[in-house]
């Protein structure tokens, strides 16, 4: 990589935060901008220009790319963010701007987990026996989608307030996941909980639920990734930061 190069960071993960405090330090002066979509209000200052909010379709994020003079695209968006995912395959493509995606590793099932496994959260919530306690880990756009079912009931996690309110009777935690197995199976068991609904959102900063999960023999009904388009892609970033530095732009 050159010193002139631009790099758009598409963030709003854990591994962008690490892309970016990694990438300064190893690409000293090539320009680095970092884009979240502005859903969560509390941004990390990761002390690199940062822009916030939507580019406006995938024509936006085009023209972005051209008047910022983008060298190079990293998408380091969580795996069900198809969207910008499919927007920033597809602009790369045809700008031919090299991009390189993030892509953590799907959670596969150990012995012990009673997996039900759907292709997607409509299939979740066909999935759920009647009159089920269930856990959510679900995002604030995703949840509603649970609300027909006045049989069961919801305890919903999310970062950010649902844009809709819950159901009455349902509970909502509004915190990032629990960090340790023995915290979620706390949670669980308070609530009552007997069934686990996740985005096989895969890495380790999420994984705690699944592991509780098992040790309570609970089903976990497991929504398998979103298919994004064929690109370049990393699973850590030590290896995206190195394919990124092997550019000669
Ligand atoms: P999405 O469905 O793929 O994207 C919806 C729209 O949000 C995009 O079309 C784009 O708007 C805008 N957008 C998304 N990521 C952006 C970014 N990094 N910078 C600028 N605009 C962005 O994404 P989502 O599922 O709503 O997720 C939104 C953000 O939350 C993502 O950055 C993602 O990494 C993060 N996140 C998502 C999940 C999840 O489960 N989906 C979980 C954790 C974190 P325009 O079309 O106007 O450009």
């Amino acid at each position: 990589m050159k010193t002139s190069d631009h790099i758009l960071l598409l963030g709003g993960t854990y591994e962008a935060r690490l892309i970016a405090e990694k990438l300064t330090a190893s690409i000293p002066g090539a320009r680095l901008t970092v884009s979240f979509a502005g859903v969560v209000k509390d941004l990390p200052d990761l002390g690199v220009p940062t822009r916030v909010g939507g580019f406006g379709g995938a024509d936006g994020l085009a023209d972005f790319l051209k008047s910022e003079q983008v060298t190079h695209v990293v998408d380091a968006t969580h795996p069900f963010a198809a969207q910008i995912s499919g927007h920033a395959a597809m602009v790369c493509t045809a700008l031919q701007v090299p991009l390189i995606r993030l892509e953590r590793p799907a959670w596969d099932a150990v012995a012990g987990d009673d997996w039900v496994r759907v292709g997607s959260i409509e299939a979740a919530e066909r999935a759920l026996p009647v009159a089920s306690r269930v856990f959510l880990a679900l995002g604030r756009k995703e949840i509603s989608k649970f609300y027909g079912r006045e049989d069961i009931y919801g305890l919903a996690r999310m970062i950010e307030p649902p844009e809709r309110p819950l159901p009455a009777h349902w509970d909502l935690v509004l915190s990032h996941p629990a960090q340790s197995a023995d915290e979620e199976i706390a949670l669980f068991r308070a609530h009552g909980i007997s069934h686990v609904v996740s985005k096989n959102s895969g890495g380790e900063r999420a994984y705690a639920k699944i592991e509780a999960a098992r040790r309570l023999h609970l089903p976990v009904i497991m929504i398998d990734r979103p298919e994004l388009p064929k690109s370049e892609t990393s699973a850590d970033v030590t290896e995206l930061i190195e394919k990124l530095k092997a550019y000669s732009a």
